[in-house]
């Protein structure tokens, strides 16, 4: 049985997980705005993502016999600037829920919720990747100064991006 600490901590977790996901799918619309379709569909798979990270979370709570609460969604923006500041803003957005994971890391370490603390380990780890995913963005942009023939080929990558739902690998 997960104790109430834990447990509201990991709602919280779900809430922020669904709030990304909004994030992104407001990023791939402005995107398309900015006439950068591959960072459009690069946003909305990783909108996708996100909802996965809720529904593992969503298991996780019912698996230890807890109790699900979803609360509202903030607001989002609909406008982020130049394709580079909105990346600047997806990387801060990432360290963010970095931090977020490590509190919740903490909280499970306080309460000796071993099993929560394992689980919690998958999102350290992909809290890793997806920082650095993102840098490696940015310095593609920095590189290209974020226009003509260089952002054009950095939009074509990014249209190859496919969805995998990374969170049934383990
Ligand atoms: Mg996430």
């Amino acid at each position: 049985m997960l104790k109430e600490k834990m447990e509201k901590a990991l709602n919280e977790q779900i809430n922020k997980e669904l709030f990304s996901s909004y994030l992104y799918l407001s990023m791939s619309a402005y995107s398309q705005t900015l006439g950068l379709p591959g960072v459009a569909s690069w946003m909305k798979i990783q909108a996708q993502e996100e909802l996965t990270h809720a529904n593992k979370f969503f298991d996780y709570i019912h698996e230890r016999n807890g109790k699900v609460t979803l609360t509202a969604i903030d607001a989002v923006d609909n406008e982020f600037g130049s394709v580079t500041n909105m990346f600047k803003k997806v990387l801060e957005h990432e360290q963010f829920v970095s931090e977020s994971i490590n509190k919740l890391v903490d909280i499970s370490i306080e309460l000796s919720d071993h099993a929560t603390r394992s689980m919690l380990m998958w999102f350290v780890d992909e809290q890793v990747e997806e920082e650095a995913s993102v840098q490696d963005i940015l310095d593609q942009l920095a590189m290209v100064d974020a226009k003509g023939h260089g952002l054009f080929m950095i939009d074509k990558d990014l249209s190859t991006r496919t969805f995998v739902d990374n969170t049934q690998a383990k």
